[in-house]
C-alpha cells in the first residue's frame, strides 16, 4: 500500500513538475519582445534616514504589467530573463529610465538600481551606466547600483575591476541581500561598496531574536568602520525600527514606510512624504 501510493504522490509530483516546466517554456516565450511591447514598469521604494527620518532616495523594483497574468513579480521573471539572455537589454532599459526619471527629482535623491551579475558578464555595464547619466543628465553621485555576492562567483578580478571603475566614475555601489550568499568579508575589503544593505531574514525577527540582533549590531559596527552606510531591507513594524536604530543603523527600507510604488506616486512622496515616518530621535 505504502509503495502504491508514494507511486501516485511520485506521479503526481512528476505531473507538478512538468506543469511548472511547461509554465517557464511559455513565460520566457513571452518575455520575448515583451520589452518591444512596453510591458515593464518600474516601480520606486523610499530608502529613508534613520537619522532625520526624511526620503533620501528610492530603490527601483521592476514589474511586469502582463497582458493576461497581471503584474508579475521580478522573483518569477528574472530569472528566465537571466536563463535567456533577455536580461541584457531589458537590464539596460532599467538603468537607461531609472536614470531618466530620477534627473526630475530634486537633486539631492539618489536613485538605486539592481544589476545581474549576467550583465557584468555579458554587456559592457561601464558603457550603459555612462551613456544613461549622459543622456539623462543624472549626476553619478546620485545612482547607486545594487550588487548581490553571487557577482563574485566568477571571474573577480575582473568584476572588480569593473566595480572600480564604476566607482571611480563617482556612482556608488551596494551590497545587496547582505548576509544571504556566499558573505566573504574579503569582498567588503576589496571591492570599493559604499553601502551594505542587511538581508530582510535578518530585519523580520527583531526585535525579539537576539542573535538577529546582535548580526545587526556587529554589520553596522563593521560597514560603519569601513565609512559604509548601513542599511536595513524588509522593515515592517516600529518596534523593527527601534531596534534597527538602536543599533546604529543608518537607513531604512520597507512596508513601515511604503511599498514599491508608480514613478507618479513616488513624486507625490517627494513633494508631500505621507510616510509612517517617526523620527527616532524625536521620539
Ligand atoms: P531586492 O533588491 O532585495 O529588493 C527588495 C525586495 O524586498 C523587493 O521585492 C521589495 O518589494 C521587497 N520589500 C521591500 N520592503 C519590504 C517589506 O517591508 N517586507 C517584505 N516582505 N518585502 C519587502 P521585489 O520588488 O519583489 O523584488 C525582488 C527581487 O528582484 C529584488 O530583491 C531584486 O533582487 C530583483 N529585482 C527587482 N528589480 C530588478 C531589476 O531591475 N533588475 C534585476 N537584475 N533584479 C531586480
Ligand atoms: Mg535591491
Ligand atoms: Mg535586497
Ligand atoms: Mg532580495
Amino acid at each position: 500500500r505504502m509503495k502504491q501510493e508514494g507511486g501516485r504522490s511520485f506521479r503526481f509530483y512528476e505531473a507538478q513538475m512538468d506543469e511548472q516546466i511547461e509554465e517557464c517554456r511559455a513565460l520566457t516565450g513571452e518575455l520575448r519582445g515583451a520589452l518591444e511591447r512596453r510591458e515593464f514598469i518600474l516601480h520606486f521604494q523610499p530608502l529613508v534616514s534613520a537619522r532625520a527620518a526624511t526620503i533620501e532616495g528610492f530603490e527601483v523594483l521592476l514589474r511586469w504589467q502582463h497582458p493576461t497574468r497581471g503584474l508579475v513579480p521580478p522573483d518569477e521573471f528574472i530569472p528566465l530573463a537571466e536563463q535567456s539572455g533577455a536580461i541584457i537589454p531589458l537590464g539596460q532599459w532599467v538603468i537607461r529610465e531609472a536614470c531618466r526619471i530620477a534627473a526630475a527629482w530634486p537633486s539631492k535623491l539618489t536613485v538605486a538600481v539592481n544589476l545581474s551579475p549576467i550583465q557584468f558578464r555579458h554587456s559592457d555595464v561601464v558603457a550603459i551606466v555612462r551613456d544613461a547619466l549622459q543622456e539623462s543628465g543624472l549626476a553619478a553621485e546620485r545612482l547607486e547600483l545594487e550588487i548581490t555576492e553571487s557577482v563574485f562567483l566568477e571571474a573577480t578580478q575582473e568584476i572588480l575591476d569593473i566595480l572600480r571603475t564604476l566607482r571611480g566614475m563617482g556612482v556608488s555601489l551596494s551590497l545587496d541581500d547582505f548576509g544571504t550568499g556566499y558573505s566573504s568579508l574579503s569582498y567588503l575589503r576589496r571591492a570599493p561598496f559604499t553601502k551594505i544593505k542587511i538581508d530582510r531574514n535578518f530585519v523580520r525577527d527583531l526585535p525579539d531574536a537576539k542573535t538577529d540582533v546582535a548580526i545587526v549590531r556587529a554589520v553596522v559596527q563593521l560597514g560603519t568602520s569601513l565609512g559604509m552606510t548601513v542599511t536595513a531591507e524588509g522593515v515592517e513594524t516600529l518596534a523593527q525600527q527601534t531596534c534597527l536604530a538602536e543599533q546604529g543603523c543608518h537607513q531604512f527600507q520597507g512596508y513601515l514606510y511604503s511599498r514599491p510604488v508608480p514613478a507618479d506616486e513616488a513624486e507625490a512622496l517627494i513633494r508631500k512624504p505621507r510616510l509612517n515616518l517617526v523620527n527616532p530621535h524625536a521620539a
